[in-house]
């Protein structure tokens, strides 16, 4: 998997392939029954199994990353527990909204008879609506909670796609966003100048990431009208972190204020 991974960047680093032809063959959108590694010595909240070992995953290789039952990721597990322990979304009644569904999560939440479950996705033909994040074909106040993990570092209009999650959502709704972040950088680092496949892996370090998001990202999205509250995968223990193989990562826990008016213009 991983040379076909690189094979792929390196296609697109050369021509510029459609983004589609990339998510689309990630793995995005399907579930993947991997050979699994049966053991003890690490488990995965997301399906429950137990392994000797996780699979290895990205560019780099990273060891022990990737759940061979059901393919989560280290983020996606922490996305799991807070979702499921923390915000409890299993014991709730609410129609729920995932942006680009991770299978391993999707799975899971879809299957609950207690939620009335919608993915979007832009180019995974295997989501509910096709959909673009800055334009979703959604009445207002539709949606209880809303799931948007490693999306929006991919948005141009990045204030324009949580604009539109705040609008959709009712008061006093929920999104949890997730971004790759540079914590060591104070400032978010974009540039629309760069446009090319190349120039964003050279400048963000990805061929469709449009920024590096920084410490101050989460002042966008209060910027947007949400209260955020960051949550750092710090919150679990040491031998849960390494049970579970979850690294040090945060999610953004993003209320729309109850009873608060949608706030349509953003901020001056
Ligand atoms: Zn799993």
């Amino acid at each position: 998997m991983l040379d076909d991974l690189n094979r792929r960047l390196a296609a697109v680093q050369r021509l510029d392939a459609p983004a589609g032809a990339v998510y689309g063959a990630s793995g995005r959108g399907r579930s993947m029954r991997l050979a699994g590694v049966p053991g003890n010595l690490f488990s995965c909240p997301v399906c429950g199994g137990r392994f000797r070992r996780f699979l290895p995953f990205g560019l780099d290789g990273r060891r022990n990353a990737r759940c061979p039952g059901c393919g989560s990721l280290e983020r996606h597990r922490f996305l799991w527990l807070w979702l499921r322990d923390e915000y409890r979304l299993l014991q709730r009644r609410a129609r729920v909204l995932h942006v680009a569904p991770e299978p391993c999560v999707r799975d899971a939440l879809a299957a609950n008879p207690g939620l009335r479950y919608v993915s979007v996705d832009m180019f995974d033909p295997a989501a509910d609506r096709a959909a673009d994040l800055t334009a979703l074909p959604f009445p207002s106040g539709e949606f209880h909670t809303a799931i948007c993990s490693h999306v929006l570092e991919h948005v141009t209009d990045d204030r324009a796609a949580m604009a539109e999650l705040y609008r959709v959502l009712a008061p006093g709704g929920r999104v949890v966003v997730m971004v790759p972040i540079d914590m060591k950088r104070a400032g978010t680092f974009e540039d629309p100048a760069i446009d090319t496949a190349a120039g964003r892996n050279a400048a963000f370090g990805h061929p469709y990431h449009v920024r590096i998001c920084g410490a101050d990202y989460p002042d966008r999205l209060r910027e947007a009208g949400f209260l955020v509250d960051p949550v750092s995968s710090d919150m679990l223990s040491p031998h849960r972190r390494r049970l579970w193989r979850i690294n040090k990562t945060v999610l953004f826990d993003c209320r729309k204020p109850a009873g608060g008016a949608p706030k349509e213009n953003g901020p001056a």
